[in-house]
């Protein structure tokens, strides 16, 4: 039988994958995997049903639906007063984890050092050392997950090629700002440091508080990727359609890879998104209405022992049970699942080494008679 020699070695099935199989195993309340578990805006259905009806079913442009990128452009123009090019400097992709992806290829040869702020979102670290990188981490700093910029910079060397970010932050709902952009700004001036900038949850801002992008910042601006999911703004995730945007050179790049690789992305859901675009109210308030959400399941948390880690953005809340046990976070969540039919994600899962701080991730976007049933269950630990 044949078997390739493994250019993953490390590398298992994903922790979100492994959590839902096993919650459906066990019938468990699945508050891992960040998916909501509701309807989208019938709207939208509509107007991808409408393109497949009128014919929008075949091979679009490479870049993406021409008109999506301008919408795209316009938004983003609008939003961070800058002059996005819709021609040169954005690329829609089969979901974010590709343009990540891509966006990584495009810039890491072998043997360049990428930093990666750990905890991290767990495709990062495959996708820099299927390239040929070596990735160097950097702790957020406990207990709110603040970047040491200090430390980042004393991990840069001759061979970094590249830093990743990632705000509003998975797991852990923290945010950058302003005064992290511009520390950043100061760190890579005069390098050739590229960031690459996952900026999925960027509508998903509670509390108040802006999205710091990387495209309000000229200097930041020129030398990053920034990459986005409609799935996470329009509650589609199973739909997999994202974008990047980054300044022609660096994108003439990444559509090198792009064209040989999925070349382009499905049409009926581009010419529907590009319709729907317009409705600014669905990106302005997805924020509010996910805020609420997180403070139910804030609020129903609080009758449990499971204490909270401040959430300002994205799905999702970290959790500390150590007032519960001291069991490793796997082991603590396979546990919970099994026997009190409730699945989290360890934040063990988004470190390198093993790592045990009785921290787990929930994610809050579910309906209210999922939480109910959580917290129901959750009391109960
Ligand atoms: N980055 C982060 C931080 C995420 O949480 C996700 C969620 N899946 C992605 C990227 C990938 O987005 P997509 O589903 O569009 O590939
Ligand atoms: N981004 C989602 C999460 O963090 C999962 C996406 C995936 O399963 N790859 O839960």
């Amino acid at each position: 039988m044949l078997a390739p020699a493994s250019k993953l070695p490390q590398v298992g099935t994903t922790i979100f994958t492994t959590m839902s199989v096993l919650a459906q195993q066990h019938q468990a309340v699945n508050l891992g995997q960040g998916f909501p578990d509701f309807g989208m805006d019938p709207l939208l259905t509509q107007y991808v049903f409408e393109a497949m009806q009128s014919g929008m079913n075949q091979y679009i442009h490479m870049n993406g639906y021409p008109l999506l990128r301008e919408k795209l452009a316009d938004k983003y123009n609008r939003l961070y007063h800058t002059n996005i090019d819709p021609n040169t400097e954005i690329t829609i992709t089969p979901g974010a984890t590709y343009a990540l992806y891509t966006a990584i290829s495009t810039v890491v040869q072998p043997g360049d050092e990428v930093i990666v702020l750990e905890p991290a979102y767990d495709s990062y670290i495959p996708n820099i050392e299927i390239n040929g990188g070596k990735v160097v981490t950097v702790p957020l700093a406990m207990p709110d997950f603040r970047v040491d910029w200090d430390a980042v910079e004393q991990a840069i060397t001759s061979k970094t090629k590249a830093i990743v970010i990632n705000s509003p932050h998975n797991p852990t709902g923290a945010l950058l700002s302003e005064e992290d952009m511009q520390q950043l700004e100061k760190i890579v001036e005069g390098t050739g440091i590229y960031i690459i900038s996952d900026e999925v949850y960027e509508h998903l801002i509670f509390d108040g508080k802006t999205h710091e992008s990387v495209l309000r910042y000229p200097a930041l601006r020129a030398r990053s990727f920034a990459c986005y999911s409609f799935g996470k703004t329009y509650h589609c995730t199973g739909w997999k359609l994202g974008y990047c945007i980054a300044p022609p050179a660096l994108m003439h790049e990444f559509r090198k890879i792009h064209q040989f690789n999925a070349f382009t992305s499905n049409t009926p859901m581009q010419v529907g998104l590009a319709r729907y675009l317009d409705n600014e109210k669905a990106y302005r308030e997805v924020g509010q209405e996910l805020q609420a959400m997180r403070d139910y399941f804030q609020a129903g948390m609080a009758d449990t022992r499971f204490q909270p880690v401040p959430s300002y953005g994205s799905y999702f809340q970290v959790y500390s049970y150590a007032s519960i046990s001291d069991e490793p976070e796997q082991a603590f969540a396979e546990r919970l699942t099994r026997e009190h039919g409730v699945t989290g994600i360890p934040v063990a899962a988004f470190y390198r080494e093993p790592v045990n701080r009785q921290l787990i991730r929930f994610c809050f976007v579910k309906q209210r008679s999922t939480i109910d049933q959580a917290l129901e269950r959750l009391r109960h630990v």
